[in-house]
């Protein structure tokens, strides 16, 4: 994080969520800015220049979805969405939109604060939990140049599938990953309504990866929406 304090804009029509945020967020050192609408939104968002958008997605003049698709028109920006819509649909409309990741209402402060701070630290290097080629979790090592796999300093064979899907995921780590986005970049476009290839190979990186493939550590299932490998 930089030494001037990250500016965060709060797209949200609900005063007392705006208020907890805002209160919140400054005595962490974040600077906050906020709309109530999503037209005026967007526009602080060109004149501000924010590190970071949290976006409400039931705002009165347009559906926070549209938000997302005209701030991601020009800026890269961290997006996290805050809704009450819980619905799996909803977070893959979100995702897939271009948000970086999403909490339903209601939130815990300690996890949006996480959120927030994983999405800054991506902004600014996006791949900065891989070093020279190597991703590193727990007991799991993936290096991206050697192309090898190891549990415990122990190398795990995986087929060219199974290791492009971890590969990708290594890539976007700590961030969920809609099916589609996944199936897109491992399978290629045309793949993208194939769910059920990228339920096989997960469940197959699960026996070989995880300890207990009922509950894994590693390789975590956001239900309905997508993967996140956890970092
Ligand atoms: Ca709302």
């Amino acid at each position: 994080m930089s030494k001037t304090s990250p500016v965060i804009i709060v797209i949200e029509d609900d005063p007392p969520i705006r208020r907890f945020l805002r209160t919140g967020l400054s005595t962490q050192g974040f600077t906050v800015f906020e709309s109530e609408t999503g037209k005026q939104g967007i526009i602080e968002v060109e004149i501000r220049k924010p590190d970071l958008l949290i976006l409400d997605l039931g705002l009165p003049d347009m559906d926070g979805v549209d938000v997302i698709k005209s701030v991601r028109t020009w800026s890269a920006i961290p997006i996290i969405i805050l809704s009450a819509r819980s619905s799996e649909q909803h977070k893959i409309d979100a995702l897939d939109a271009g948000a970086d990741d999403y909490l339903t209402k209601p939130f815990g402060f300690g996890e949006l604060l996480a959120r927030i701070r994983v999405a800054l630290r991506h902004a600014i290097q996006p791949q900065e939990h891989i070093q020279a080629g190597v991703f590193i979790t727990a007991n799991l090592k993936v290096d991206l140049h050697k192309r090898v796999v190891s549990l415990d300093e122990q190398e795990i064979h995986l087929t060219p599938i199974q290791y492009r899907l971890l590969a990708v995921l290594v890539q976007h780590a700590g961030r969920v990953l809609t099916h589609q986005q996944i199936l897109k970049e491992v399978w290629g476009p045309s793949y993208s309504e194939n769910a059920h290839y990228l339920r096989i190979y997960m469940s197959q990186l699960r026996q070989k990866l995880e300890a207990d493939p009922t509950q894994p550590k590693f390789l975590l299932t956001e239900s309905g929406v997508g993967y996140r490998l956890k970092i």
